[in-house]
């Protein structure tokens, strides 16, 4: 009797070893999901909600006519505007700070503009290493529309069909 049980028992084992090495085999031959980051990277979507950046227009000037919509819609109060009218008459921002700390991107500020000037761009590496580093002041803001323009512009026609 307790042979039987023996060998009952010996054939699981067998039975689990197969199957666990068929299991390590199909994993061993699958595509592979994981890459060698930094120096692969996964494909990003065009709505991918990364680092904040303030565009211009092609002539060079700014986009943002001052309404202050993204800073009223911000659920985490990450953005503080002042404006004043120029002497042309058009109204502009002073200043404008996120403050990326307090950030949830969240993409409500995209979302609200109405000229598509504040865009949450593709770039994710903004590291920093002190907290102040991580107040973005409008010169900065400004900068990062100038050097990331191009992907910018090519995820909102990307993304145009289905808004
Ligand atoms: S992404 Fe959301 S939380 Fe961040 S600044 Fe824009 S509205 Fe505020
Ligand atoms: S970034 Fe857009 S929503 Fe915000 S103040 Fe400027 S124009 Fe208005």
């Amino acid at each position: 009797m307790l042979g039987r049980i023996g060998q009952a028992f010996k054939g699981a084992m067998l039975l689990d070893f197969v199957g666990a090495f068929g299991l390590g085999m199909k994993y061993m031959i699958a595509p592979k999901k994981t890459v060698q980051f930094p120096h692969e990277r996964g494909p990003q979507s065009p709505r991918f909600r990364g680092e904040h950046a303030l565009r211009r227009y092609p002539n060079g000037e700014e986009r943002c006519i001052a309404c202050k919509l993204c800073e009223a819609i911000c659920p985490a109060q990450a953005i503080t505007i002042e404006a004043e009218p120029r002497a042309d008459g058009s109204r502009r921002t002073t200043r404008y700070d996120i403050d990326m700390v307090k950030c949830i991107y969240c993409g409500l500020c995209q979302e609200a503009c109405p000229v598509d000037a504040i865009v949450e761009g593709p770039n994710t590496e903004f590291s920093v290493e002190t907290r102040e580093e991580l107040y973005y002041d409008k010169a900065r803001l400004l900068d990062n529309g100038d050097r990331w323009e191009r992907e910018i512009a090519k995820n909102m026609e990307l993304d145009a069909p289905y808004r």
